[in-house]
């Protein structure tokens, strides 16, 4: 390992920001090259938008990027003016401005001098000894100790049935997020494929680029995100649902009688252990039946947004059909589309303008284009999850080789590890990964710097024991954090023995195992 140690965090949206942030956050860290191929740092997907219609899809109150201050963001926006700032839905260019904001802080504070900014696409990442070569597009190196894969969402891959020749023409979008208008392919109806928030997001900015552009939305299922309440559900603190999908369905219809959003809500904090608690035939059972209700449910629209996709729907410029697309077909004014209608009736075919692929993420990294994913891929270095989410990681977010083992010094974070998480995609979630992997490098580093510093058979068998004990420990503690839902206390686990030592963090387990016989759970 060199002297002043190096992570390179590749992809600069939230998750790859906050990993940023949290490692620069620790005294005497390691330096951090932060490299992003889109336009902007600290956007991503989701922030760079300027359609003011484009809503944050969370209240204002649960978008802090730093878990330990929750009126971060709150805070932020009284500054910037926006009155009653706890009760509204601001805009995603506000949110992005925000995350702009804590990166300017980091870039300014010159006195480490630790965060480069790198402005180019990452092609491959390979070892190089102990540490990691990590090329750039335009054809430079850097040499890393450890890299963090922060790459959003993998591209939606196009549908079965599509011809060639509309891949390639402007009457096919692939990514809904580069959508620049109609261009020559109006006029015409536009097929949106998909009909949840992606489509949604969409159909407001066709509709402000043209107003009366007609769209169908066309799902499996035809379902279409629910709306927040005006106000904020009832959440009150019910306990972990368990058992199978069907089971946790049981018990969700049962809460949901009084109040089902504070029902949907109130399952929050134990998602990701309830997935981790399924069997792999579950979670593919619950990915096949259940996930489409639980998005639509979980992941709602600002108020004013559903007000707007109504209002659309009321003067037929936005229909959503149920069915499945059998063929699309480019012809010289439009595309040809054939779809079977859910339910039966024979196939349909109607003439559109465009087509946008709405599907939203769709995680078959064995199908991404994606030169970096190719190469990691070809080398055994990272594997597809189960159920074919994203990259395989453990809990600590150390991805997975080929043959199951976790690499030390390779991580990801964000929606590419749902196949472990699943629920990572909004910012409460990735905001607490995002600590606990920037703790898992700081960690990995240090006991790295301390072997390397005190040479071999620097340590006595006794210390090397200890060391040995304590990183079980904390494996251990990783392990059952996230099985508890509570990251919180691995944090709380290991600042205890960053800043005061191992006898500190065992400490807190004392105190945390005195808890759990007579509670059940850990105070957090
Ligand atoms: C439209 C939309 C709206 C959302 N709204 C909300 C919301 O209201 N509230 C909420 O909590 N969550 C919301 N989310 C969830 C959102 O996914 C997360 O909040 C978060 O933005 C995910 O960030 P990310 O960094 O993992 O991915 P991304 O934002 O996709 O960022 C990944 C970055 O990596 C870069 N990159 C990829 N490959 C490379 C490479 N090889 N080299 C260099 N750079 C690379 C990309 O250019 C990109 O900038 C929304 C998501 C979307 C898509």
């Amino acid at each position: 390992m060199s002297d002043h140690p190096t992570v390179a965090v590749i992809g600069a949206g939230f998750s790859g920001l906050l990993t940023a942030l949290r490692l620069l956050l620790a005294p005497e860290g390691p330096r951090v090259v932060l490299l992003e191929k889109g336009p902007r740092f600290g956007r991503g997907a989701a922030y760079s938008t300027a359609n003011p219609n484009h809503l944050l899809n969370v209240r204002a109150t649960n978008m802090s990027a730093l878990v330990e201050q929750p009126s971060h963001f709150l805070d932020w926006l009284g500054q910037a003016g926006v009155a009653a700032p706890d009760r509204v839905f601001v805009t995603r260019d506000r949110y992005g401005q925000y995350l702009q904001s804590l990166l300017r802080e980091a870039t300014a504070d010159t006195a480490s001098g630790r965060l480069t900014l790198e402005h180019d696409g990452v092609v491959d990442v390979t070892r190089a000894g102990d540490q990691w070569r990590v090329r750039l597009a335009m054809g430079r190196e850097i040499l890393a100790d450890a890299v963090v894969l922060a790459l959003g969402n993998l591209p939606p891959t196009p549908l079965e049935g599509m011809d060639p020749a509309l891949l390639t023409s402007e009457r096919y979008v692939a990514d809904p997020w580069a959508w620049r208008g109609l261009g020559g392919a109006a006029p015409g109806e536009v097929l949106l494929i998909g009909a949840g928030l992606t489509a949604v997001d969409v159909a407001l900015s066709i509709n402000e680029a043209q107003p009366n552009t007609r769209m169908l939305a066309l799902s499996r299922h035809g379902l279409s995100p629910r709306s927040h309440g005006e106000t904020l559900p009832a959440t009150a603190g019910a306990g972990a649902p368990t058992g199978s999908p069907l089971a946790v369905l049981v018990e969700v219809r049962r809460r949901a009688q009084v109040d089902w959003r504070g029902a949907i809500d109130s399952l929050r904090p134990h998602v990701q252990a309830i997935w981790r608690g399924w069997s792999l035939k579950e979670r593919r059972q619950f990915l096949r039946h259940l996930q489409v209700w639980w998005n639509i449910c979980r992941h709602r629209l600002a108020p004013e947004v559903a007000g707007q996709v109504e209002n659309f729907r009321q003067t037929g410029l936005f229909t959503v059909r149920a069915g499945r697309i059998r063929s699309l077909t480019l012809q010289p004014d439009g595309v040809d589309v054939v779809w079977t209608p859910r339910g039966g009736t024979g196939p349909q075919t109607r003439r559109v303008g465009q087509v946008i692929n709405c599907t939203g993420p769709r995680g078959d990294m064995a199908q991404s284009g994606d030169p970096l994913i190719a190469g990691l891929l070809r080398a055994g270095l990272v594997r597809p999850d189960a159920c074919s989410l994203g990259v395989d990681v453990d809990a600590r977010s150390r991805v997975l080789g080929a043959s199951g083992e976790a690499n030390d010094s390779l991580f990801a974070v964000g929606p590419l590890t749902r196949g472990q998480f699943y629920e990572i995609t909004s910012v409460p979630d990735i905001r607490l990964q995002a600590a606990d992997c920037a703790d898992s490098i700081l960690n990995m580093l240090a006991v790295k710097s301390r072997a390397a510093g005190e040479g071999p058979g620097g340590m006595s068998s006794a210390e090397r024991l200890a060391d040995d004990l304590a990183a079980f420990i904390e494996d251990s503690i990783a392990e059952l954090d996230v099985e508890l839902g509570s990251l919180k206390f691995a944090r709380r686990v290991r600042s205890a023995w960053e800043l005061r030592g191992r006898r500190a963090a065992l400490g807190e387990i004392a105190l945390w195992l005195d808890e759990r016989r007579t509670r059940t759970t850990p105070r957090l």
